[in-house]
């Protein structure tokens, strides 16, 4: 058996017919690749649109949407009415995003997340 270390084509130096040093990096980038896709596919079952949102808000976002779905109460997630219009609860997400509902009687429908600084700029309902 010849183990005679030879140069790749990419320059990396070691034995084998492939470089395992790229190799090994090919298989971390399609990894990375295929959990980015299988990310932005699960963003197709939401209700409202969830991306550019950090991922620790899309998770939290998305037990609130579930919990609603599930008859659960907006005021067990700490969520409130707006005073200057009462079929807009604003529930907290994170310390920095709330969730922006309306209230249709029997439901609520998630409408948006924003961010403290939207929330502020663009009082929705107003
Ligand atoms: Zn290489």
């Amino acid at each position: 058996m010849s183990r005679r270390r030879k140069t790749f084509p990419c320059g990396h130096k070691g034995y084998g017919r492939v470089c395992h040093r790229c190799d090994q990096q090919n298989k971390v980038i399609a990894e990375k690749k295929q959990q980015k896709q299988r990310w932005e596919s699960t963003f197709d079952r939401d209700p409202i649109d969830l991306k550019n949102l950090p991922a620790h808000v899309v998770v939290k976002a998305r037990s609130i949407i579930a919990g609603l779905e599930s008859q659960k109460n907006y005021r067990d997630f700490n969520g409130k009415r707006l005073r200057h219009n009462r079929w807009i609860i604003s529930i907290p997400v994170t310390r920095n995003y709330r969730m922006i509902c309306r209230d249709c009687g029997s439901l609520l429908i998630p409408e948006a997340v924003l961010s403290h600084e939207q929330y502020n700029v663009d009082k929705p309902g107003c």
